[in-house]
């Protein structure tokens, strides 16, 4: 459909108006806070998915109607927002970010801007002159794909920090990077075994290790690092919820969080300055299995909050594709007779899964290989029979990267959330050097594939997976709609069966984020009686070309009825 800020013929219009009118005035109703109009308006909201103004008052969307409908609203303290031709949208949902740890990331050794080596040298350099006393080199980021096999050395970050410990990590968080105080700090010598089930010691030839640690490795490191306290969790939270509230995010899904990051959590919902429903998945230890969910329920009641709810579990069923470490059905093209770890034994997961749903919780589970996929909506399969009734939490597959096609239609069948990264879904050097050679072509057809799954009907929401990747959903968007690299404006499409149109989209980033995190009722559309998170758009997404869409800027967000970001003219 189109979304345009025209009006409907003339007469209809002023019939409704005084419909409008007399039943507002009947009601004696006080005047909006905000009224938006003058533009286009899409609701996400099957029954009205279109409106010509939209008023606020009190934090909730009060009336979605006509023009005429809505100058009754309007009293003298009401803020009138022009939208002169812009896009007024329900504010994004971001189903995957892990606002504590990328906020942290940013204060400390901030390696995302690098797209060379030299630029890892520069920024790492400059870390270094900037905190001379730090006792540690900390920081994150850095592109695999820059490194030989994804594996950067010891010695060339013995030459950066030559002085102290230095351990960054990767964009997407499953690989580190280690200087040789750090290795001998950590007591990582030939003779450390790989820390099972997935970890990864990168050896040179000799048997030494040559400085990259992957997924388990990296906390024989990690533990030596000295636990980031409340001051840094909460300025790192602060940065995040203002990013976010710039890109027009009025609902976030931490992906990992322990007991520090919910304190961080709820000292900002107590200071009022949390920008954002957050649904918090809780960090757990394979290790402990289903005997941790008596202290995950604790948490739960101990953090829960107005704003913050820690309705959700994260559990890893696997790595990543581009580490080798995430969990196939068939081997690795490059390690015949390998297919990756499960992280969880398939039947501990079961059990994991079972307990979560019995004690009300979704399971959010990061699960990229085939393998992982399946096992996981196993589990799901599993819980559900043993439940034997309806309702009960609605659990959530984050990342799906790579499906046997068999498995597509289970996530609809078991009311799963399928959470896809839209953004990851072009072939940039991830997929064409790590992904494809590793899988060929037959097997790489199943990466990402959005449409398949939204045609089944399952619940289908995006996120970012930031500091992973920029946390910004219109690039996310245009990609989910042109599957070609968003800064590109032309070029092939990858995979093109797969893409979807824009009203997918977003849909994924509104009622698909709300519907996972339980908030339907509450968020995800532009509909009365609903929370008034907003978000107005600089253009009308429907009106431009697909390529212009990842450009787009939010120009004001709006969270329950608070303006939380406003762009100043010329920024
Ligand atoms: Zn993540």
């Amino acid at each position: 459909m189109t979304v345009r800020g025209s009006g409907g013929p003339k007469v209809l219009l002023e019939l409704v108006a005084a419909l409008t009118l007399a039943a507002a005035c009947g009601r004696g109703e006080a005047p909006a806070d905000l009224v938006f109009r003058g533009g286009a308006i899409y609701t996400v909201d099957a029954a009205r998915p279109s409106a010509e103004a939209v008023a606020v008052r009190d934090g909730r969307i009060v009336f979605v109607g006509d023009a005429a409908g809505a100058a009754d609203w309007i009293g003298a303290d009401t803020e009138v927002v022009e939208l002169a031709g812009r896009l007024l949208l329900p504010g994004f949902h971001d189903t995957h970010v892990h606002p504590v740890s990328g906020g942290v990331e940013l204060g400390e050794c901030d390696l995302n801007p690098a797209s060379s080596i030299e630029d890892v040298e520069r920024i790492i350099q400059a870390c270094v002159a900037r905190e001379p006393d730090a006792p540690w080199l900390r920081g994150g980021g850095f592109q695999l794909p820059l490194f030989p096999d994804g594996a950067p050395s010891k010695e060339l970050l013995d030459r950066l920090v030559p002085d102290r410990p230095a351990f960054v990590t990767s964009a997407d968080g499953h690989t580190g990077w280690a200087n040789s105080r750090a290795l001998a700090l950590a007591g990582v010598t030939r003779a450390t075994a790989d820390p099972p089930p997935d970890g990864v010691i990168v050896r040179d030839a000799a048997g030494e290790p040559q400085g990259t640690l992957r997924e388990r490795a990296m906390d024989l490191v990690g533990r030596r690092m000295p636990p980031y306290n409340h001051v840094q969790t909460r300025a790192g939270l602060e940065r995040a919820l203002e990013m976010a509230a710039s890109f027009g995010l009025t609902t976030l899904h931490e992906a990992s969080a322990g007991e520090a990051y919910l304190r961080a959590y709820q000292a900002a919902e107590s200071a009022g300055t949390l920008t954002a429903r957050v649904i918090v998945a809780l960090a757990t230890d394979p290790d402990k299995g289903a005997a941790q969910v008596t202290d995950l329920v604790a948490l739960r009641d101990r953090f829960r909050g107005t704003l913050v709810r820690p309705s959700a579990v994260k559990i890893f069923a696997d790595g990543v594709i581009e580490g080798g470490t995430a969990a196939l059905l068939e081997p690795y093209l490059d390690r015949p007779g390998f297919r990756g770890e499960l992280r969880w034994p398939p039947e501990e997961l079961a059990a994991m899964v079972a307990a979560l749903d019995q004690a009300g919780f979704a399971a959010h589970i990061h699960a990229i290989g085939d393998r992982a996929i399946r096992v996981s909506l196993d589990a799901i399969e599993a819980a559900r029979r043993s439940r034997g009734r309806a309702g009960g939490p609605r659990h959530i597959l984050a990342h799906i990267q790579l499906f046997d096609p068999a498995d597509i239609p289970r996530l609809q069948g078991l009311d799963v959330v399928a959470s896809f990264q839209p953004l990851w879904a072009y072939a940039d050097t991830y997929i064409t050097e790590l992904t494809e050679p590793r899988l060929g072509p037959a097997r790489s057809r199943w990466l990402y594939p959005i449409r398949s799954v939204v045609e089944t009907g399952a619940v289908v929401a995006g996120g970012s997976d930031w500091s992973v990747t920029t946390m910004n959903p219109l690039p996310a968007i245009e990609v989910g709609i042109r599957r070609r690299d968003p800064d590109e404006d032309d070029g092939q499409a990858w995979i093109p069966e797969e893409q979807v149109d824009l009203e997918t989209m977003i849909r994924l980033y509104t009622m698909g984020g709300a519907t996972a995190g339980g908030l339907d009722a509450e968020t995800g559309s532009i509909t009365s009686g609903k929370a008034a998170d907003l978000v107005v758009l600089d253009r009308n997404l429907f009106e431009i070309p697909p390529h212009e869409v990842g450009d787009a800027r939010v120009v004001l967000t709006v969270f329950g009825g608070r303006v939380v970001f406003r762009r100043d003219a010329g920024r």
